[in-house]
């Protein structure tokens, strides 16, 4: 199934749609056409945050949303506000593929990630369950020990404030079992995705943006300077928008709206899980302190809590015959394994859903402009939670004029820039899972 035929505006099977405090507001599809200085396609972290800067500047926006706002990965992730990089990248090796200028924007932009975030909930006042505890990266092996102690030693000489905590201080930290170290950064948060992306809609509405749910954009012609004409379809009918620039942030969800722009990412189909809440006991010897931690492991070794005290655990999909029986018994497994102390507990697990990522071959976002005034920026891939709010200001600062493109920390092609082998490498991507599972006890992640 394609990322696009799994936009699911029921929000089927996640548990934050069940804690959210920021209520569900239904918004009228598309009736008519009408014109805007921007539109952008997609209301998930990326577009609202450049909604927000753009319309707070004094643009008429209008966000296309074939779902809901947050129906795309923005509502269905773990929640995890990191301020580091998918895996063991390292800033000093993103200062390589960027550049020193660009690559060290970005470096201060993902370690003060979560701290913007923080703003965004103040400003906004947005009732996300926004919580700064900390996150940890612990070492679940000899080579992960490796790694960890490189990016954390990294970000150090990168003047960030991180610790480094011996195996003892890992436990204490996570209550989980068998790391041999990590490093922590304190302003890493937690939050409730879907919470947070209504409150973004909110946010983007305030500032006088207009969305529009359950309405596909399905082509785009940039037909002179400054007038692209976007063509959507909905429950409204088939209707054209004239827009002055154009901003596409479907990142996994993209589909045929612009011609090759599904094959500039690699697709990952994830799910997650929320287990019974964990009675008051075992909350106090897992994750005491209500932080987060996730591992290098590559069949996801990730721990946190949701406001209830359900864990959330998850990893990819493998194409199995029954694929939910598949990614629960490997939670069950892998949360038996890292806590203990569940064993023997009736624990049962509450929800089970899925979402997509898009991956690119540098782990980091691209721009693309594919018209003289067509943007696309994705490839967030499981760091997406602060960066695409971050990232999606800066692009609504630069298209309202505030900015320039070349001051956007991210490669920035002109046209498209599609991967190599990309549809081989998302059907590999479907079936890859139990040799991660594999590699990972071997202890060679
Ligand atoms: C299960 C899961 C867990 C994750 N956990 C974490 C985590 O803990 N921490 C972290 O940092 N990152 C995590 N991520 C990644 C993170 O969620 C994403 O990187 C981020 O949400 C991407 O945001 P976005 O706004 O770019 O895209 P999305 O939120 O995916 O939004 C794209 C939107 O575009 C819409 N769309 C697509 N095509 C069209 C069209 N033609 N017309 C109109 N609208 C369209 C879609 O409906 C969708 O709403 C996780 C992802 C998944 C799937």
């Amino acid at each position: 199934m394609a990322a696009a035929d799994w936009i699911d505006p029921s929000m089927t099977g996640v548990v934050w749609t069940r804690t959210s405090r920021e209520p569900q507001i239904d918004r009228p599809p598309l009736d008519s056409d009408a014109q805007a200085d921007l539109v952008i396609v997609g209301a998930g972290y990326t577009g609202l945050a450049a909604a927000i800067r753009a319309a707070a500047a004094g643009l008429r926006v209008i966000v296309v949303e074939a779902g809901i706002a947050g129906a795309g990965a923005s509502g269905r992730n773990g929640g995890y506000a990191v301020p580091h990089f998918p895996g063991a990248l390292r800033p000093s090796a993103v200062e390589k593929l960027l550049g020193p200028r660009k690559g060290q924007a970005l470096n201060a932009l993902v370690s003060t990630g979560p701290d913007r975030v923080a703003e965004l909930v103040r400003r906004y006042a947005i009732d996300s369950d926004f919580a700064q505890r900390g996150w940890v990266q612990p070492a679940h092996s000899q080579a992960a020990l490796a790694k960890v102690r490189a990016v954390h030693d990294d970000w150090r000489a990168f003047g960030v404030k991180v610790d480094w905590l011996d195996a003892g201080a890992v436990a204490a930290e996570t209550g989980a079992a068998g790391y041999l170290a990590g490093w922590r950064n304190a302003s890493g948060a937690v939050v409730n995705p879907l919470a947070h992306a209504r409150g973004l809609a909110r946010a983007a509405e305030s500032e006088g943006a207009r969305i529009v749910e359950c309405t596909r954009v399905t082509g785009m012609a940039q037909e002179g300077p400054g007038r692209v004409i976007v063509t959507c379809t909905g429950p409204g009918g088939v209707h054209r928008l004239q827009a002055g620039k154009v901003l596409i942030a479907t990142n996994a969800y993209t589909d045929a709206l612009m011609p090759g722009l599904p094959r500039s990412v690699v697709t990952v189909r994830l799910y997650h899980i929320a287990t019974t809440p964990l009675p008051e006991l075992l909350r106090r010897r897992i994750l005491p302190n209500g932080n987060c931690f996730t591992d290098l492991r590559k069949s996801g070794g990730f721990g946190r809590y949701d406001t209830a005290g359900r864990l959330i655990s998850g990893g990819a999909v493998f194409a199995a015959s029954n694929v939910r029986a598949y990614g629960e018994a490997h939670a069950r497994r892998r949360m038996a394994e890292l806590f203990p102390q569940l064993r023997g507990q009736q624990i049962g697990i509450e929800d089970y859903w899925e979402g997509y990522c898009a991956l690119t071959d540098s782990y980091l976002p691209h721009v693309q402009r594919l018209q003289p005034d067509v943007f696309a920026v994705l490839g967030f891939s499981t760091r997406g939670v602060a960066l695409t709010q971050t990232i999606g200001q800066a692009m609504g600062d630069m298209l309202a004029g505030k900015g320039r493109l070349d001051d956007i920390p991210l490669e920035v092609v002109d046209g498209l820039r599609r991967i190599p082998f990309q549809p081989l490498k998302t059907a590999v991507g479907r079936q890859i899972f139990p040799l991660y599972q594999m590699k990972d006890r071997l202890g060679l992640s």
